[in-house]
């Protein structure tokens, strides 16, 4: 297969996790006769030295002409004094939008090996393998512009969807279901809102073109305490924009490490922009300690949505679990026995057991 990805290192440890992930990604081609080819582009802080814009052109063209594109973070001390249309976040909603990434993923999943740093009990934590998908770039964060008025007294912000904005959200989140345990969560507010309510009708809508897929509605609220005290009972939960903004920050907490958790925003098409949810870390930039785990997920996330080579994708993520179960970890991770490595060796690690040929071996022995 031959696919032409774009990288977006941005800012601070965004560009020691971008190479990881490039290293890990030309091992899988290696590996499975692929061709992937790579061009890197400036976005955030970055781009701000070197262009005066958050997001040049070229990038935006480049992006819009690749398969996918893979985004470290952006951000930092250096540029938060600038005014708003220069911040380096402008660089990463401009991006999506350009896109129209309508459809953001984030996988949660309790390692084995990283159970005890979360702050919720072991035994809550264990077996939570979940996947929320939020709509992007619709609802409350897009109305029309907030108001004030009455001398600043009142203010008014507005809730809108079309159906079509809902439909392809829920779709995806349907397809994504039934490539892992076939469960969907529809999270709305129902008993309150009109927009909940069309977003229920278009679940229930939808259900009938993937009978495979069990469906159950949850009001948020239930489903934020759900989050925190059954974790394990969700597989896929689909929301909107808003809800899943607030519940997918919740979920975070369930591994213990922001450098564990990847994500995923999409396009009708398959083409997405895939990123850790982590930032860019200014605290430990440049000091080569930083995580490159979350990003190396997101290029499975990559390889499984945008290539569909599931087969790949899966053999990074057991080479993830493989390489914490033997007992090896960065700065972050607060492992209490083991080896504590760097970015370079962490990635060195995944890549060689990606090459190895006890590959097969070591991912049965992860899940024994
Ligand atoms: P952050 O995620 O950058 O860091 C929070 C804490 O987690 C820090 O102590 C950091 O050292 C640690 N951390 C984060 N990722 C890590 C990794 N992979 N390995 C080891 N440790 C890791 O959040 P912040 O400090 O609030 O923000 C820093 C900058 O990043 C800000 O400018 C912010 O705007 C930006 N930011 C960007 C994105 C993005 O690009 N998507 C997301 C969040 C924050």
């Amino acid at each position: 297969m031959n696919k032409q990805i774009v990288l977006l290192p941005g800012d601070g440890i965004g560009t020691e996790v971008i190479k990881s992930a490039q290293e890990v990604l030309i091992a899988v081609a290696e590996e499975f006769g692929h061709q992937f080819s790579f061009e890197t582009h400036d976005i955030g802080g970055s781009a701000v030295d070197k262009h005066g814009t958050p997001l040049p052109e070229a990038t935006v063209e480049a992006c819009k002409q690749a398969d996918a594109v893979l985004l470290g973070a952006v951000g930092g001390p250096k540029w938060d004094e600038l005014p708003s249309h220069l911040r380096p976040e402008r660089g990463l909603l401009g991006i999506r939008k350009a896109l129209n990434l309508f459809a953001n993923l984030r996988p949660v999943k309790g390692f084995p090996k990283l159970l005890h740093a979360s702050p919720l009990k072991e035994e809550v934590v264990k077996g939570s393998d979940l996947l929320i998908v939020r709509e992007l770039i619709g609802g409350l964060y897009f109305g029309q512009p907030s108001e004030r008025r009455d001398n600043g007294e009142t203010v008014v912000d507005t809730l809108s969807y079309t159906k079509k904005e809902i439909e392809q959200v829920v779709d995806k989140a349907f397809q994504s279901a039934q490539l892992r345990r076939k469960q969907l969560t529809s999270v709305d507010k129902a008993n309150v809102l009109e927009s909940s309510k069309l977003w229920r009708e278009v679940v229930e809508e939808k259900k009938t073109a993937y009978p495979d897929v069990s469906v159950e509605h949850l009001l948020v609220d239930a489903a934020a305490m759900k989050l925190i005290t059954n974790p394990g009972q969700f597989d896929v939960i689909v929301t909107e924009n808003m809800f899943g903004d607030i519940l997918s920050d919740e979920a975070s907490v369930l591994t213990g490490s922001l450098g564990m958790l990847p994500s995923a925003s999409l396009r009708e098409d398959g083409v997405g922009l895939y990123e850790p949810v982590h930032g860019s870390a200014p605290d430990i930039a440049g000091k080569g300690v930083a995580n490159p785990l979350a990003m190396i997920l997101s290029s499975a996330l990559m390889l499984r949505h945008s290539f569909h080579l599931e087969n790949e994708a899966e053999l990074i993520e057991s080479a993830v679990q493989s390489i914490l179960n033997e007992g090896y970890y960065t700065a972050d991770l607060q492992v209490k026995d083991g080896q504590q490595v760097g970015t370079k060796e962490m990635t060195r690690l995944i890549v060689e057991l990606i090459k190895s040929q006890n590959t097969t071996k070591s991912i049965q022995n992860c899940y024994a």
